[in-house]
């Protein structure tokens, strides 16, 4: 684990950074608070500091209030070492948001026992803080395909739809149902249907450009939102996509499968309730089944 040392005295400096490497730490080593704050306000920084408290500059203490204050890297575990042992000063200190304090001159065991200390608090902090990303990522993403899920994919859309009503422009949304797919079950088994669902969501990320977005409304059924783009664009977008599906194998454990999918695509200009556009939508995929299926077909 990365340790940043502020420590203006060259010869204590000398000897932190020995002891530290010595437990096993990468240690980074500041020579005033100036450099320490430069430092832990990287984008990237050593997650737990020793900071002196008496530097030339800036303090270790004042090192850490600013840190807090600005919120930047705030996680950062912090240690004030000081000669200063009134208890008004270790208040000061741990009010600045300091996570610890040692005082000089300080015992080797206690030193490395209140590192550790601070190791272990970083190490929690950032198994918490992947937790978390997993959470959020599962909140938002479909388990099987990858693509947006259904509550992330309208929220988006109500979103896009609030930017089109005041950026002005249109935005494209396509209902897309995979066709006779439970054909594709019945045939090949559900595994392979998973395979084929995987391979379709696969396929149209490659096919779309940065800022259009693609989730899985439920089952075999995706929504694909175009925002802001000429209608006839739109237009060409979907009946690509329509090609570009029936043009493509998926590799799966039953070999390569082809399919089609068909899409019902409606516009707005924003003014439009999500329902408004959902049912739309639905009208539209419901002609393009009714049209022999493989095709876009649009409200007019
Ligand atoms: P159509 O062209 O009219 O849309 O025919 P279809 O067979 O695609 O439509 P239907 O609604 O009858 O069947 C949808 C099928 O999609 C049935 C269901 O088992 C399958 N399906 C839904 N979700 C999943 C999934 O997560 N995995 C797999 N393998 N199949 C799924
Ligand atoms: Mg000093
Ligand atoms: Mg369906
Ligand atoms: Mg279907």
């Amino acid at each position: 684990m990365r340790v940043l040392i502020a420590e203006d005295d060259l010869t204590s400096r000398m000897i932190l950074t020995a002891i530290l490497r010595k437990w096993g730490y990468e240690v980074e080593a500041a020579v005033d608070g100036i450099e320490a704050l430069k430092i832990l306000q990287e984008s990237d920084p050593p997650k737990l500091a020793l900071l002196d408290w008496s530097m030339p500059g800036l303090s270790g203490v004042e090192v850490c209030r600013r840190l807090r204050e600005n919120q930047i890297n705030d996680s950062i575990y912090i240690i004030i070492l000081t000669a200063k042992s009134d208890k008004k000063n270790v208040v000061e200190g741990l009010n600045a948001g300091a996570n610890d304090y040692i005082k000089k001159p300080y015992d080797n065991d206690e030193l490395q026992a209140r590192i550790n200390v601070g190791k272990r608090m970083v190490e929690i902090q950032s198994e918490l803080e992947k937790a978390k990303q997993a959470l959020t990522h599962e909140v938002m993403y479909d388990a099987l395909t990858g693509v947006y899920n259904r509550k992330a994919i309208l929220d988006l859309l109500k979103k896009e739809l609030y930017q089109t009503k005041r950026n002005g422009g249109t935005i494209s949304v396509g209902m897309c149902d995979l066709d006779h797919f439970k054909k594709i079950n019945d045939k090949y088994g559900h595994q392979t249907g998973d395979e084929m669902l995987r391979g379709f969501a696969d396929l149209i990320k490659l096919n779309l450009r940065e800022y259009d977005l693609i989730g899985r409304y439920g089952g075999e059924e995706f929504i694909i939102i175009i925002p802001s783009c000429e209608n006839e664009g739109n237009r060409m977008d979907f009946n690509r996509i329509c090609k570009v599906v029936s043009d493509t194998k998926i590799d799966t454990r039953s070999g390569p499968i082809s399919f089609t999918v068909s899409i019902g695509v409606t516009e707005s200009d924003g003014s439009s309730s999500l329902d408004e556009i959902l049912t739309e939508a639905d009208d539209a995929l419901y002609r393009a089944k009714g049209n022999g299926r493989n095709c876009a077909c649009f409200v007019v």
